[in-house]
């Protein structure tokens, strides 16, 4: 029997949304389950703070040090996507797709081919994030979320077409270098993390950075911004790991209260 429509997509899901097939591959083990949980979380708090465009946008991560990763699924945008419309997906490029991972799988493969030390990536249109990168302007401490990302926002600008390919995506990885995230110009932004709690963090953290920002930067005469002694003091104390933890946190308790069934993810 077949399981797909004749365009490829699970039955019904223009009606009700159906859980995305692993397509035989291996069960889950607690932890991927867990980590599909969480990035519904994830998903949700993004949608919370700004990043939707319809279904566009996605969120990923992997347990350290697998070859294999789990991405919201392409039709589901992050104000709806559920624990089951996470797929699993392979960092190598050439392994078979899931029928559902998103035309942007690239982006994800190339970045964690090219980075041991990041475990959970996002890629959205957040529209101030997207609007900042279409600027020349360069990222600086207005804010305490500014200081995180000062002299480490580089920009892509090869194309600002969706990264449909690994050559493509090798660009941006490449672009990406060592820093936490990446301004897509014309298109969005590449937020990465050493676990997806610190990806979802600062996703949120660099979209508030673009926001305030452009803000000041319309005032006339100017604006003020911090220290190089205070930027390296709010990177130790105000996004310290246990920080990132507690704002993670918070965003889970937004979630929670706005989609209650998502207690048992
Ligand atoms: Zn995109």
């Amino acid at each position: 029997m077949s399981t797909t429509t004749d365009e490829g997509l699970p039955p019904g899901r223009e009606t009700g949304r159906r859980p995305a097939s692993d397509q035989g591959r291996p069960a889950l083990t607690p932890a991927q389950a867990r980590l599909r949980g969480q990035l519904a979380i994830g998903a949700r708090s993004l949608s919370l703070g700004g990043h939707d465009d319809f279904n566009q946008g996605q969120v990923s991560a992997r347990l350290p040090g697998s070859r294999t990763f789990q991405i919201k699924g392409a039709l589901t945008g992050f104000d709806e996507c559920r624990p089951e419309d996470v797929v699993p997906a392979d960092v190598d490029p050439d392994a078979p797709p899931h029928r559902l991972a998103p035309p942007e799988l690239a982006l994800h493969q190339a970045v964690y081919e090219a980075r041991p030390d990041v475990n959970a990536v996002v890629h959205s249109h957040a529209p101030h994030t997207l609007v900042f990168g279409a600027t020349d302007l360069t990222v600086r401490p207005v804010s305490h979320d500014g200081a995180y990302f000062e002299e480490r926002l580089p920009r892509f600008t090869l194309t600002s077409n969706t990264i449909l390919d690994i050559a493509t995506g090798r660009a941006v990885a490449d672009a990406l270098g060592g820093a936490p995230a990446l301004l897509l110009r014309n298109h969005g932004g590449l937020v990465v993390g050493k676990s997806l709690k610190h990806a979802v963090v600062l996703a949120h953290l660099l979209e508030r950075a673009c926001r305030l920002q452009l803000m000041a930067e319309a005032v006339p005469g100017g604006y003020h911004s911090s220290s190089a002694a205070d930027v390296e003091a709010k990177r130790e104390f105000i996004y310290g790991d246990l920080a990132v933890r507690s704002y993670w946190e918070h965003s889970v308790r937004g979630v929670l209260r706005t989609w209650p069934e998502a207690v048992a993810w």
